[in-house]
C-alpha cells in the first residue's frame, strides 16, 4: 500500500474528527463520550507540542547564535542580511496585526459561544485575563526587568516566561562564541546533536497529529455545536491567507525596486521552491531547491546563497511571524479579551523573536505560538481552537517563508555586487579567477 502523506492524513482526521462528532451528537450519550474518551488525546497531543517549546528554543538558539561566527568575516552581507530579515519580519508581524484588528475575526463569536469556549478551558482563560489586568498595572520597564531570569529553570517551567529562555539561550550562544574554539567545539556539537533530536521529536509528535486533529476537531463539534465559531475560524484562516498574499507582494515590489528585477523574473525564478514548501510545510526540506533556482536561475552568486539562505530558512520566517500575530490576537479575541496597544507592540517583538526561534520544520509556528501567547497573557488553551485549522496554514506560511528568504538573497546579492546573469557558472571568473 502507498503511503499517504502526512498532509493529506492530517486534512483526512480533520473531516474524520468533524463528521464523527456530528454523528455522535445525535446519540444523548454522544457529547460525554467525546469529552471524556476522545478529547484526553487531543490535549496529549498539544501537551506533547508545548513540551517540546522550551528544549527546541534551547536548542536551536544556541546553535543559531553561535553558528554566527562566521558573520565576522562576511560582516558587511552579514549585518545587510540580518538587517533585512529583522526588518521584513517586523513588516510581516504589523501587517498581520493591522488586518486582525480591522477584520476582527475573533469578534464575530456570540457571548454564549464566549462563555462556553472560556468554560471548556477550565478556569485558565479567566486566570489568564486576570493575569493581563495585572501586567496593566505594572511599571513601564517592567517589560524590560522581565527578560531577565533569575533563574533559568524557574523561566522554563509550567508558568515560566519564554522570553527570558530565549535570552538565556541568546546569553548563553554569545558566551559560546566569546570562549576558545576548542574549549566551545564540544559543547556546539552537544546543540548540534540535542537539536536533532528535538527535530526528530516533532517529526514523532507529527506522526500522531492525523489522531490529534481528529480527537480536537471532535472534542471542538461537541462543545461547542455553535456554528459562529467555525465562521469565526474560517474569517480568522482568511485574514492570515490575506496577509500572506500581501507580503508576497511586498516581496516582489522590493525585488522589483532594489534588484530592478520584474515581478515575473521574481516569481518564475522561485516558483519551484514555493510549490515544494507548500507541500512540506518544511522551508528547511527546501533549502536545497530554493538555494538551487535562486543561483541557477536568478544569478546570485554562490557566496551569497550559501550563506543568506541557510541563516535565512533557520530565522527569516515571515510567513509564521504574520501567522502568529494574527492567532494570537484572534484567541484574545475570542476570549473576550481587549489587548492594549502596549501589549500589541509587544506582540511585534515577540513574534518577532518567536519567528526566529522557530524551526524550519511542519508545525514549529504554531509551537512557537504558545511564546506569544504567554508573554500578552493570552490563554494558552486557544491553541486548541487554532490548531484544527493550522496544517493548511502551515503550508501557506512556509511558501511565504522560502520566498522572503529568496527575496532578501537577491537584494543582499545586489548590494554587495554579486549578482549577474541567471547562469552563475558563465561569470564565476569574474569573481574567482584562478
Ligand atoms: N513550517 C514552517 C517552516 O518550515 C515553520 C512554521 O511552522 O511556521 O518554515
Amino acid at each position: 500500500m502507498r503511503k499517504i502523506a502526512l498532509h493529506w492524513q492530517i486534512l483526512l482526521g480533520m473531516v474524520a474528527g468533524v463528521v464523527f462528532a456530528l454523528i455522535l451528537t445525535n446519540f444523548s450519550w454522544g457529547p460525554e463520550f467525546v469529552s471524556d474518551w476522545i478529547k484526553p488525546f487531543g490535549n496529549i497531543f498539544i501537551n506533547a507540542l508545548k513540551l517540546i517549546a522550551v528544549p527546541l528554543i534551547l536548542a536551536s538558539l544556541i546553535k543559531g547564535i553561535s553558528d554566527l561566527k562566521d558573520i565576522s568575516k562576511l560582516s558587511k552581507m552579514g549585518i545587510r542580511t540580518i538587517a533585512t530579515y529583522i526588518i521584513t519580519t517586523v513588516i510581516a508581524v504589523s501587517i498581520g496585526l493591522v488586518l486582525v484588528n480591522v477584520i476582527g475575526p475573533g469578534r464575530t463569536i456570540s457571548e454564549d459561544t464566549r462563555s462556553d469556549l472560556i468554560a471548556s478551558y477550565e478556569g485558565d482563560a479567566s486566570v489568564r485575563i486576570s493575569d493581563a489586568e495585572k501586567q496593566k498595572d505594572a511599571g513601564p520597564l517592567q517589560a524590560l526587568e522581565d527578560i531577565v531570569p533569575s533563574n533559568i529553570f524557574g523561566a522554563a517551567s509550567d508558568n515560566g516566561n519564554m522570553l527570558q529562555v530565549i535570552f538565556f539561550a541568546i546569553f548563553f550562544g554569545i558566551g559560546l562564541i566569546l570562549i576558545p574554539e576548542q574549549t566551545a567545539k564540544p559543547v556546539k556539537d552537544f546543540f548540534d546533536g540535542f537539536n536533532e533530536v528535538i527535530l526528530k521529536l516533532i517529526d514523532l509528535i507529527m506522526l500522531a497529529a492525523p489522531f490529534g486533529v481528529f480527537a480536537l476537531l471532535a472534542a471542538l463539534v461537541v462543545e461547542s455545536p455553535s456554528t459562529d465559531l467555525f465562521a469565526a475560524l474560517a474569517l480568522y484562516a482568511m485574514t492570515v491567507l490575506i496577509g500572506l498574499a500581501l507580503m508576497i507582494g511586498v516581496y516582489i515590489l522590493l525585488v522589483w525596486i532594489f534588484t530592478g528585477n520584474k515581478p515575473s523574473f521574481f516569481i518564475n525564478g522561485i516558483a519551484p521552491a514555493q510549490l515544494l514548501a507548500f507541500s512540506t510545510s518544511s522551508s528547511a526540506a527546501t533549502l536545497p531547491v530554493t538555494m538551487e533556482r535562486v543561483e541557477e536561475h536568478m544569478g546570485v552568486h554562490k557566496e551569497v546563497t550559501s550563506f543568506v539562505l541557510p541563516i535565512g530558512a533557520t530565522i527569516n520566517m515571515d510567513g509564521t511571524s504574520l501567522y502568529q500575530a494574527v492567532a494570537a490576537v484572534f484567541i484574545a479575541q475570542a476570549f473576550g479579551m481587549d489587548l492594549s496597544l502596549g501589549t500589541q507592540m509587544g506582540i511585534i517583538a515577540t513574534a518577532t523573536l518567536a519567528s526566529i526561534g522557530s524551526a524550519a520544520v511542519p508545525g514549529a509556528g504554531m509551537v512557537m505560538l504558545v511564546i506569544v501567547l504567554a508573554q500578552a497573557g493570552i490563554p494558552e488553551a486557544g491553541l486548541a481552537l487554532i490548531f484544527a485549522i493550522d496544517r493548511p496554514l502551515d503550508m501557506c506560511r512556509t511558501t511565504v517563508n522560502v520566498t522572503g528568504d529568496a527575496a532578501v538573497a537577491l537584494m543582499v546579492a545586489k548590494s554587495v555586487d554579486m549578482m549577474g546573469p541567471p547562469n552563475v557558472k558563465e561569470w564565476d571568473e569574474e569573481y574567482h579567477p584562478d
